[in-house]
């Protein structure tokens, strides 16, 4: 299968040390990349890399053949979307407002979005069970929902591959359940490719087709959840002791803090 988007030998420090060290990674459409890593570990910025808002200073980022710095902004938009793990608005947009921004890219140049915009934008809302926030303001939404307006902005991007860092980390068991199993659903139906950062590794296992696990900037582990996610593994990256046994219920690695 072609991939979407690869790095090859891809380095990126902010200041004097490297965050990344030459990180080699493909992604591909209909696959879920899970990216697993403790805090600090360049999870964030290896999604910036991705989608060219960081520019690496060693290495490539290549998208469909083309290196990412030859392109302008709003064609990269048009095949990735991200959801970042800050988001500020300055203005007090209405979430609906919030995902019609997700068009822009779509538009031309001047054009203003019209009924087939506003209907991706509330079909988009929907997918995310958040239609009925449409007319509140986006200071005004709580985290979880708020995570689900930014995943809708990201639909009605309507991307080949979206980013998502941890786009769960503000929501209640049902919702995480929700947001995989949409994540999951577009990646099969879609075929979108995803990348998503999280710490929820049960999710992950379950629903990741491959995994990669990274500390310092360095990808330490890439495979499949059984072969990424062993206790050894997680012991040597988190510095913490763990168990792994299996989930009854998926048959995928469970991951335990040891007492
Ligand atoms: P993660 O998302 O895995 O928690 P990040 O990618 O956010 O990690 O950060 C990786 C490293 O880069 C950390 O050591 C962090 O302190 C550093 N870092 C992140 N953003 C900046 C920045 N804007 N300027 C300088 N250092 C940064
Ligand atoms: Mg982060």
């Amino acid at each position: 299968m072609e991939p979407i988007l690869i790095l090859n030998k891809v380095s990126f420090k902010y200041k004097a040390s490297w965050n990344l060290k030459s990180v080699d990674l493909r992604t591909y459409e209909g696959e879920i990349l899970g990216v697993l890593g403790p805090n600090g570990s360049g999870k964030s910025t290896l999604l910036k890399v991705m989608d060219g808002v960081l520019q690496p200073q060693q290495g490539e980022v290549i998208l469909r053949n083309r290196p990412l710095t030859s392109l302008r902004r709003t064609d990269v938009a048009r095949e990735i979307a991200m959801v970042a793990q800050e988001n500020f608005f300055r203005f007090s947009f209405s979430a609906l407002e919030v995902v019609l921004m997700g068009r822009f890219p779509r538009l031309k140049r001047l054009q203003f979005e019209g009924e087939k915009d506003m209907e991706i934008a509330l079909n988009a809302l929907k997918a995310t069970h958040s239609l009925h926030l449409w007319s509140r303001s986006i200071h005004e939404i709580s985290g979880g929902e708020k995570q689900r307006v930014l995943l809708a902005r990201t639909l009605a991007q309507e991307p080949k591959m979206i980013l998502l860092d941890e786009p769960t980390s503000f929501l209640d068991l049902r919702h995480k359940r929700d947001i995989f199993r949409l994540i999951s659903s577009l990646s099969g139906e879609r075929k979108l490719g995803v990348v998503l950062v999280s710490h929820d590794m049960d999710l992950v296992a379950q629903y990741a087709h491959r995994i990669v696990m990274i500390k310092d900037g360095l990808i330490l582990h890439e495979g499949s959840p059984e072969d990424v996610l062993t206790a050894e593994n997680i012991e040597a990256v988190y510095e913490c002791p763990v168990f792994v046994d299996t989930n009854p219920a998926t048959g995928k690695p469970r991951v335990n803090l040891s007492p």
